[in-house]
């Protein structure tokens, strides 16, 4: 952690992103981390006061449980300057009003972002600015290369910082450990000894008044194209040598690179579905095509499926199915690795044995390993049997974890250039599949389990 106050300027300091994950993240940190030195500089077109802004980052400490005598100088220090971003003039004064080493961080609608991007080519940047941009890059494979180039004219890639969440979660890098720190699992994570791996992230949360946003992203572009292809990245690469992260994000890329959709035909890997009404638990569901905001003839997915394969020596042959919805029945979000069937079992054991499984929950955190195992009753009778371990709770949100590291100028938690490319480079072909109608849109009940016959 380095000694030096670093300037955190976040851009669009007034809207949701930075009250609900943003200054939240930066409590957990900061109550985490009570020597670290930061100043927090808020920049929106709001008519905000400077005690506004302050009363705002006070509650997001106090939240937190910082305690006082750290929270205090940083909430005193936290300054709010009004800012309309898309004028040349004032963009200019916000940056020449900035200690350094200043974080820039992208709270902003993505179409402003592009926009503000481009005039800070324009523009002097203060020496070492870091920019932490927020997800979508680009809306398309060509367009986020297009984005690349402009981040690269204001600064170089080392101080970018593409954020996924994800990146964050404790129980999302426990992949790293899990594989690369057991004698037991690190010989059998290939296609030798891996029959099939599940991604999945079904929510029980329907739209949520979340229209503006979701019914231009849909499930796929929402949750697999980032969050469940990063998932598949940690999964899937090879070992590193340290933690370094340009050694792990160039992993990550090279898996990325060798993905693609199943059979390299987007249209069969590849399932859509839209939730009807339905009961989930004790509220009724509307039809997400008569939720408000919703315009059905975009044909918005509100389940999602893709099965990818890694064309690489390692993974071939391996399906790996990653799905996410919304207002399913049930909140399961895991990954689960399906082994191959021993080679040989004595005759007169056991019936064929259910396949070895190791289940990943990802939401509470803990690891779970099914065997065949004699139980109980005919000792030549064997039962699968689940081992279980809880993950401890992580030590702060997300967003501290990926703060703290960008604050720190490590981009270890972050996404490089490329590999936003890839994962465009992967989901595009099956976004075109869909918008020339070669995969039906299917419907499924809100609060069911999805359509019917999906594996
Ligand atoms: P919001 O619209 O809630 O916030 C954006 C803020 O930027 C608003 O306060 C807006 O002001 C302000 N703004 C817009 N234009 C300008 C301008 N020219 N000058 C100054 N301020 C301006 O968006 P979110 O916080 O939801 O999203 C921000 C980013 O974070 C997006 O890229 C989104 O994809 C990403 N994200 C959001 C998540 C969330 O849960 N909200 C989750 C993950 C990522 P005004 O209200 O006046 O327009």
């Amino acid at each position: 952690m380095a000694d030096q106050t670093t300037t955190l300027l976040i851009l669009g300091a007034s809207g949701d992103l930075t009250r609900r994950l943003l200054l939240p993240g930066l409590g957990t940190l900061l109550r985490e981390e009570t020597d670290r030195r930061v100043r927090v500089l808020g920049a929106d077109r709001l008519e905000l006061s400077e005690e506004d802004w302050q009363g705002r980052v006070r509650d997001s400490l106090a939240e937190a449980e910082v305690p006082e005598e750290v929270a205090e100088p940083v909430v005193r220090a936290a300054t709010y300057l009004r800012t309309d971003l898309l004028e040349r003039d004032q963009l200019q004064a916000l940056l020449d009003a900035v200690d350094e080493p200043v974080v820039l961080y992208f709270a902003l609608p993505p179409a402003v972002t592009i926009k503000v991007c481009a005039l800070l080519e324009e523009l002097t940047v203060p020496e070492g600015t870091r920019l932490a941009l927020e997800k979508p890059f680009g809306d398309s494979l060509e367009t986020a290369r297009e984005l690349n180039r402009q981040l690269l004219r204001v600064v170089p890639e080392g101080d970018i910082f593409r954020i996924d969440h994800f990146l964050g979660v404790n129980t999302i890098l426990n992949l790293i450990g899990i594989r690369f720190a057991n004698r037991l699992l690190q010989p059998i994570w290939s296609a030798e000894h891996i029959e099939k791996v599940d991604i999945c992230y079904d929510e029980t949360l329907a739209l949520e008044g979340r229209a503006g946003y979701y019914d231009h992203a849909g499930a796929l572009m929402d949750m697999i194209q980032s969050h469940l292809l990063e998932v598949l990245a940690f999964f899937a690469m090879e070992a590193p040598a340290t933690m370094h992260a340009e050694e792990i994000r160039g992993l990550k890329a090279q898996a990325l690179r060798a993905t693609q959709p199943w059979g390299h035909d987007p249209a069969a890997a590849s399932r859509r579905a839209r939730y009807v009404a339905g009961e989930l638990g004790d509220r009724t569901v509307p039809d997400y095509a008569a939720e408000e905001g919703v315009d059905p003839s975009r044909q918005t997915e509100t389940l999602a499926q893709l099965t990818v394969q890694l064309d690489n020596a390692r993974w071939a042959g391996v399906p790996f199915r990653l799905r996410s919805g919304k207002a399913l029945g049930t909140a399961t979000k895991q990954v689960v690795v399906t082994f191959r069937a021993p080679s040989h079992v004595p005759h007169g054991l056991t019936d064929t044995p259910d396949p070895d499984r190791l289940v990943l929950e990802l939401k509470p955190g803990s690891v779970s390993l099914d065997l065949s195992m004699n139980a109980e009753g005919d000792p030549f009778e064997l039962e699968q049997k689940e081992l279980t371990a809880e993950l401890g709770k992580a030590r702060m949100l997300p967003y501290g974890e990926i703060l703290g590291a960008i604050l720190d100028g490590n981009p270890l938690l972050t996404i490089r250039g490329d590999e936003a490319e890839e994962l465009w480079r992967i989901v595009e072909p099956v976004l075109d599949a869909w918008q020339a109608d070669e995969v039906p849109l299917e419907e499924y009940a809100a609060g069911s389990a999805g359509p019917d016959g999906w594996v």
